[in-house]
Order: structure tokens, then C-alpha cells, then sequence
């Protein structure tokens, strides 16, 4: 199979689009996909910083190689790393460790926040006393409280999230099955500030997982490949092979699946992604209900509430 646009041997095929890339050009095209997006979700931001979550994994790698690259003719932007350590024994050691290694290489300040020392617990302990709950359930909640307060410790105007195409699409999906307009218009990228919340942009938005994988290859950057242990009873596990099959029987669908998004976030359909319709009575984050979801689980948990503020 040759390339599409030159004579080199394609190194993956882009049914959403009808083309095969060499890898000159399937990188130059994701470089190009990610350029928009950073445009698009932070435009004209010249000074300032911004965050990065870094969990060590393919997608978090790229998302910190793009925002490195992105701003480093700016010296009025500094980038920072973080990386949430929710102590899952066997795995978030060696994501950490390939997290600390790659902002090495990029020279790129890396802070690490620490579960235990923020909420008192680890996300082993929990799922071990809680047997009965979905562990991404309560976790992905305290990683994003976590990630909020040290993006915000540090200064950030932007925290930059690795999600590629297919977590949006499934994300979208999910809440368009589940009815959760709410969770439809306040999911990442943010296009609006909420008192209290770093806005969340996702620059690997338009690009999809497996070209994200060999995007990370190509560069060689160091990625760990290890899988949790608890992602297995993620509720989005069914959403992914729903869209899988989707996708291969109608090419573009994840694209698709955002632009509905984007329509339904226009003025007047849905609440908006804008307005946070309240603080949390115990900690005083936002919160769409009297509490934040973050204190509620730490109640279902039995846990104290955090301190406002990350380190
Ligand atoms: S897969 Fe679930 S439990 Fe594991 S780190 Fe991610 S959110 Fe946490
Ligand atoms: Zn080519
Ligand atoms: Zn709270």
C-alpha cells in the first residue's frame, strides 16, 4: 500500500478520510490536527501557564510533546507536568516512572500528587474495602479533583488532557445513552471558565487512538503499556466496542459523535458548559449539587474532606 500523497509505503490506513500516510505525512497531518485544536480551544494565548496531566501513558505523552512543541518558540509560557499517584500497586509506579522520564527529556518542571497524602487513601484500599463499587467510578472523580487543585497550585490558566478521539466519541456516547445532558455540555474541552475550575482542554481531540499509539512510537517516547488492574469493570468498556463496531461499519462516526456535541452546546439547546451552578458546602469547590461529587464518594467512603487546595 503506497501513500496517499507521495510514493513512500503507507504506514496506516485513514478509512475516516479515505486515505493511507507514509510517516512523513501521517505526522505531519497529526501535527497539523493537534495545531488546530490548540488554536481553536486556547486561542491567542501568548503568556501564561500551562498544565499538563501526565499519567505516563501513550496518550498523556503525546498531549505533553505537543504542548512542549507548541509553545516553545514562547518563553512567556511555561508548561508543567502533573501526574496523580492513586496507588494502584503494580502499575501507577511504572507510569510514573515513564512520566518522569519523558518530562525529563522534554525539560519539562514534573510534579507528582500523591492520593494518599491528599484524601488518605489509595484507590487499592477503597476498591479492597468496597468491593461492591466500580473502582473508575470514585477514582476518575478524585483524580480530576486532585489534577484541579495542582493546576491551579501552580498557576495554570489551561490544564491540557491526553483524550483522543475515541475517549470523546465514547464519552459523548455514554452521556447521550445515559441522558446526562448536564455531564454532555461541562465534559472536556471546557469553551467557557467555571469559578474554581482550570478549563480542561483536550488538543488530541481529532486524533484517534491507534494513530495516537504509533504517533508515540514513531517519536519513540518513553510510554508505559501497563493496564490498570481495575479498568476491566469500567463502565466505558462496553461503550468502546459499541463504537469499535460502529466505526468500522460507518467510517467517521467519532468525528460525528463530537460535531453533535459541538451543535448541541450552540445557545439555547443545552444549560451550557458556562455557568457552575454552585459551591460544595463542605469544601467549597464547585459543585452542581449542594456537595461536589468528589465529597460525596469520600462520604460513601467514610473519608475526611480535603484541604481546598492541592500543593
Ligand atoms: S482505570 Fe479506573 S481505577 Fe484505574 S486508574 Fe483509571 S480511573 Fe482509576
Ligand atoms: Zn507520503
Ligand atoms: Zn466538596
Amino acid at each position: 500500500m503506497r501513500c496517499s500523497r507521495c510514493e513512500r509505503p503507507a504506514v496506516i490506513d485513514q478509512p475516516y478520510r479515505g486515505t493511507h500516510a507514509c510517516s512523513v505525512h501521517f505526522l505531519e497531518s497529526v501535527d497539523e490536527r493537534i495545531r488546530r485544536e490548540f488554536h481553536r480551544q486556547l486561542p491567542r494565548f501568548a503568556r501564561g501557564t500551562v498544565a499538563v496531566a501526565l499519567s505516563g501513558g501513550k496518550d498523556s505523552a503525546v498531549a505533553l510533546r505537543a504542548t512542549s512543541g507548541y509553545f516553545a518558540r514562547r518563553p512567556t509560557v511555561r508548561v508543567v507536568a502533573l501526574s496523580v499517584d492513586e496507588g494502584i500497586a503494580g502499575y501507577r509506579d511504572g507510569t510514573i516512572a515513564a512520566a518522569r522520564r519523558l518530562a525529563g527529556e522534554l525539560g519539562v518542571e514534573h510534579r507528582v500528587v500523591r492520593m494518599e497524602e491528599r484524601l488518605g487513601t489509595t484507590t487499592d484500599r477503597v476498591a479492597r474495602e468496597h468491593p461492591e463499587a466500580i473502582p473508575c467510578s470514585y477514582c476518575g472523580v478524585w483524580r480530576r479533583r486532585l489534577l484541579n487543585d495542582s493546576a491551579r497550585a501552580a498557576g495554570a490558566d489551561a490544564l491540557v488532557l491526553g483524550f483522543n478521539l475515541d475517549d470523546l466519541a465514547q464519552t459523548v456516547l455514554m452521556n447521550l445513552v445515559r441522558g446526562e445532558v448536564d455531564r454532555l455540555a461541562r465534559m472536556a474541552p471546557h469553551g467557557t471558565r467555571r469559578p474554581g475550575l482550570v478549563p480542561r482542554i483536550a488538543p488530541l481531540a481529532q486524533v484517534p487512538e491507534r494513530e495516537v499509539y504509533l504517533y508515540a512510537h514513531l517519536h519513540h517516547l518513553p510510554f508505559d503499556h501497563g493496564e490498570c488492574p481495575h479498568a476491566g469493570r469500567a463502565a466505558r468498556n462496553l461503550f468502546r466496542e459499541v463504537l469499535w463496531q460502529l466505526e468500522e461499519s460507518i467510517p467517521g462516526t467519532r468525528q460525528t459523535l463530537l460535531r453533535t456535541r459541538e451543535r448541541l452546546l450552540r445557545p439555547g439547546i443545552l444549560p451550557g458548559d458556562g455557568a457552575g451552578p454552585g459551591v460544595c458546602a463542605r469544601c467549597g469547590e464547585a459543585a452542581s449539587g449542594e456537595r461536589c461529587r468528589a465529597c460525596e464518594l469520600l462520604d460513601v467512603a467514610r473519608l475526611p474532606v480535603p484541604a481546598p487546595d492541592g500543593p
